[in-house]
């Protein structure tokens, strides 16, 4: 089953950008999943081709269209699509390795990426829009935030990781960071490394690991820690 991705979006040119690439860019190649830009602008019925107006109420920059953008996302998207529909937005859920994952494990996803000051409320509301922020602070356009989202998704499709392990034990899946890293030469600058590593002792490594990563997420991110605690 190809996972079929439709982002809209003022700047379709954007797209696939770094998704063209690597590991995504392969399996796009390889049909894994497909990804279509829909360009808004098409959608618009005036001459200028306009998709944005002042805000009611006032105050400064634009606001994109309700109906300019519904258009877009039911010629997108039409009734019987399985597929979810996002809009790339600061004031959105924050997206979580759990989300990716059940995203990866579905038909695919119709992507609404801002620009401006924002979109009409009234669309949100109208077409449901699962709201999906990257992160606490604020982007120029959601096409970059689309495209990170897509990368966490396309890496978990089946076949896109070429060692299926590597994806299971990576930061977050376990609740964990993940523990360092070290490869060759077995010294750099005078720093050697971590004995445990080089010893062959396979339990032993995975209980250092272990702790390593219990060491590292206390530190930095107590709060998943706690999390992860709760759910034992
Ligand atoms: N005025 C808005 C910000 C608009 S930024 C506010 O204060 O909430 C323009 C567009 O960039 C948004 O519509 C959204 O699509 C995108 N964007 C900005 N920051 C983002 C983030 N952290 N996550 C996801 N999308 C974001």
């Amino acid at each position: 089953m190809t996972f079929r991705a439709t982002v809209l979006t003022l700047y379709p040119e954007m797209f696939p950008g770094s998704l063209g690439h690597s590991l995504a860019g392969k399996a796009m190649e390889a049909g894994t999943w497909s990804l279509e830009a829909v360009q808004i602008r098409d959608f618009a019925t005036d001459r200028h081709r306009t998709v944005d107006d002042t805000p009611a109420g006032g105050g400064a920059g634009m606001v994109m269209r309700a109906d300019v953008l519904a258009r877009a996302l039911d010629a997108a998207s039409p009734p019987g699509d399985a597929r979810p529909r996002l809009l790339m937005s600061p004031r959105g859920k924050p997206l979580t390795q759990a989300r990716v994952r059940a995203l990866a494990a579905g038909p695919g996803a119709v992507i609404l990426c801002g620009r401006f000051e924002g979109i009409d409320q009234r669309l949100i509301d109208a077409r449901e829009l699962e709201e999906v922020s990257i992160g606490d602070f604020i982007l120029s356009g959601g096409e970059p935030a689309a495209i990170v989202l897509l990368d966490a998704v396309v890496r978990l499709l089946p076949g896109v990781m070429g060692n299926e392990a590597s994806g299971s034990e990576e930061s977050f899946e376990g609740g964990l960071l993940e523990h360092p890293h070290y490869t060759r030469p077995a010294e750099f600058e005078g720093r050697a490394i971590p004995e445990v590593l080089t010893s062959g002792n396979h339990a032993k490594i995975a209980r250092w690991r272990h702790e390593q990563a219990e060491a590292l997420t206390a530190q930095r991110r107590p709060d998943l820690l706690a999390a992860a605690q709760r759910q034992k």
